[in-house]
């Protein structure tokens, strides 16, 4: 019997690629520019932007407000593309990645975006590096702020996009930190965790992926995601 083609959902950030700090610079300097202040620390790892700058006007006591929202993430987008392009921040596609989506792609899976970065954020990113070729649909930050809403969003995205009819069951997502592995779970899909951002293998480990690598390199990553 032939294996089912599986629906493989990529985080964008310190999983297929790492700007160097390309993406914080540009919201840092975003937020100065919308809300005239620093704002609060930020923890982006995992977060989605839509969640950040829910989080940001919560910091200015400042009631939520979807046309600033807007006018934010017009500031951000070019200040983050400009930063991409800008090579003192050390961007780089993340080792073995090209290689890896070639092979998935294949053998005949399905790839796709789950990412907290806006859609046109993580469309840049994607594209900058090179990789845009192999993302014709995902799931984004500005789908829904809170990211374990996310995974339901990109099978049905997929589903439409392909003509296929995926369920929770055919989805592997990818990622970096707890809150990748958690939104996984959220649609009961497994998630193997790369320990190429800011979260140790052991503490991925710990919040329940089913696989931890330290790289995409590594001889496991085509076992378990079939290629
Ligand atoms: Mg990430």
């Amino acid at each position: 019997m032939a294996k089912r083609s599986k629906l493989l959902l990529f985080d964008v950030d310190c999983t297929l690629v790492n700007t160097g700090g390309a993406g914080i610079s540009a919201l840092k300097q975003a937020i100065v520019e919308v809300f005239g202040g620093a704002g609060p620390p930020l923890d982006l790892a995992g977060s989605t932007d839509s969640g950040i700058v829910r989080g940001i006007f919560g910091h200015f006591g400042r009631e939520y407000d979807a046309l600033i929202e807007e006018a934010f993430y017009e500031v951000y987008l070019p200040l983050m593309e400009a930063n991409l392009r800008d090579e003192s921040f050390g961007g780089r596609v993340l080792k073995g990645v090209p290689e890896l989506l070639g092979d998935l792609e294949e053998a005949g899976h399905t790839l796709g975006l789950l990412t907290g970065n806006i859609e046109r954020g993580g469309l840049i990113k994607v594209a900058h590096y090179g990789l845009a070729e192999y993302f014709q649909f995902g799931s984004y930050g500005d789908d829904h702020w809170d990211r374990n809403k996310l995974g339901s969003i990109a099978i049905q995205r997929a589903n439409k996009h392909t003509g296929k009819s995926f369920t929770a069951r055919d989805v592997i997502v990818i990622g970096d930190t707890c809150k990748d592995v958690v939104c996984a779970k959220a649609i009961g899909a497994p998630c193997l965790a790369v320990a190429t951002g800011s979260v140790s293998a052991e503490a991925l480990g710990e919040c329940g992926a089913d696989l931890v690598v330290p790289d995409l390199t590594v001889p496991e990553v085509r076992f378990f995601l079939g290629c």
